[in-house]
């Protein structure tokens, strides 16, 4: 499709003024006006299903959510110096949703300030700097934060005390081997942060490790490292960014699919539905200790219009079983990909914890670079169909798939047609 000149002229002066950092997204860019629950229309009113799209949970644009918003943003938006019952309301609301040792709270504006906090409360009360994460992880954009995250690539330098273990499935351990692989690792990797004289601030992973590719499984194989982690003096962060507020559908949080309790969760992208606030929920222990002896203010963080659009969040998600959803359409999504693997040999294989998708692109014999070309032609092709998707994995050759947790039967239906017809389009193409 041709590019209108009215969005040629658009990038042209995007490109001028903000320059190359800010990415576009497919061949043949989108241009949104407006969304609504699973929908997003552009300038000429087209609608393109959104299985993108992890931040507006509930749906785009929620009404209640809105309507919270809006109400309070027309009586005040104060700071946390001030007593608001709202705050405390919430986050004793919020807290409930944990195991009972995680029953405190602090709020953030983003899910990179609430890993940067948490980074710093385990190197403050470990002592300690070394940080362990997945060989792709990623937990964001400050100076510390892009620090444990490889993901970034080699234009960014990890901090020195960062080291890195590779997860039992890319690894292509058998699931009777995936905990001693990974608590291998992690003995490994503290022994030495030891012997170099970092010692072990904390073990951080995002526990559907959604940028190393949703390498999520087998559920539980985290619990050994974790455990040796914390014997070193160390802290277990669950980065719960991308998997919480109940997109794994069995859970509230990640970390609950793999049967431990951290000592800290850090939280963000769906807790306002698009609003930006975060949090970092933990056990008393480490909060406290920091709270007592360390400086933390942030200005806008806890500020009553994100306490009260997150508040909102939480009473729809918990009212409306959202979770319960995002299991059941997870199951009916994990279904119909398994039938169209019956027809096309270029659906590798399907991960994913209820409404988090990793789909590996390219038959096995393929070279790297001709898998991710055709999952990259696959997302393109979805596009076109106006079906929302993206990749993600090491070699990018993973369809990222998670749409609003809403999504409806018939939503999950149209996108496994759409899927079909792209990899009809693609595989003839290229064979
Ligand atoms: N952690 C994970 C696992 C993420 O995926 C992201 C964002 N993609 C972040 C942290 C950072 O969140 P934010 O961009 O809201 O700062």
């Amino acid at each position: 499709a041709e590019l209108s000149p009215r969005d040629a002229d658009l990038i042209a002066r995007r490109d001028a003024v903000l320059g190359a950092s800010y990415r576009l997204q497919y061949r043949n860019p989108v241009h949104f006006e407006r969304a609504e629950g699973m929908w997003l229309y552009d300038p000429e009113g087209r609608a393109y299903l959104d299985f993108y799209n992890n931040v507006p949970s509930l749906g785009h644009c929620h009404p209640e959510v809105n309507a919270a918003m809006a109400a309070q943003a027309g009586r005040i938006s104060g700071n946390t110096r001030y007593l608001e019952p709202g705050l405390v309301d919430y986050a004793e609301r919020l807290v409930a949703t944990f195991p009972a040792e995680m029953d405190r709270v602090v709020f953030t504006c983003t899910g990179s300030e609430s890993n940067d906090l948490a980074l710093r409360i385990a190197r403050h009360v470990s002592g300690a700097q070394g940080v362990i994460v997945s060989s792709h992880a990623y937990h964001g954009t400050s100076a510390a934060c892009a620090g444990v995250s490889p993901n970034l690539g080699a234009a960014v330098r990890l901090d020195p005390a960062t080291r890195m273990v590779t997860l039992p499935g890319p690894a292509g351990i058998p699931d009777e081997g995936a905990a001693r692989h990974f608590e291998d690792q992690v003995r490994a990797a503290i022994a030495d942060l030891q012997r170099r004289g970092f010692g072990v601030a904390a073990l951080l992973f995002d526990s559907i490790f959604s940028s190393d590719g949703v390498w999520l499984d087998p559920p539980g194989f985290i619990a050994g490292g974790a455990a040796a982690v914390r014997a070193a003096g160390g802290l277990v962060i669950s980065d719960e960014v991308q998997p919480g507020f109940g997109r794994t559908g069995d859970h509230m949080w990640g970390f609950m699919r793999h049967g431990i309790v951290p000592d800290l969760a850090t939280l963000g992208k769906p807790m306002g539905n698009g609003f930006p606030i975060g949090a970092v929920v933990g056990r008393a222990d480490p909060m406290a200790g920091f709270g007592a002896t360390a400086r933390y203010s942030n200005t806008f963080a806890g500020n009553a219009v994100g306490i009260a659009t997150a508040d909102a969040v939480l009473r729809v998600l918990q009212r409306d079983d959202i979770p319960g959803n995002a299991r059941a359409m997870g199951a009916r999504l994990r279904a119909g990909l398994e039938t169209l693997q019956g027809s096309h040999a270029s659906l590798r294989a399907v991960r994913h914890a209820g409404l988090f998708f990793g789909i590996d692109i390219g038959r096995d014999d393929m070279p790297a670079p001709a898998r991710r070309a055709l999952a990259l032609d696959l997302v393109n092709a979805m596009r076109e169909d106006r079906v929302l998707i993206s990749t993600t994995g090491a070699n990018e050759d993973t369809l990222k798939v998670r749409p609003p947790l809403i999504v409806g039967p018939e939503h999950v239906d149209q996108f496994l047609h759409s899927l079909g017809r792209a990899l009809a389009l693609v595989e003839g193409r290229r064979t």
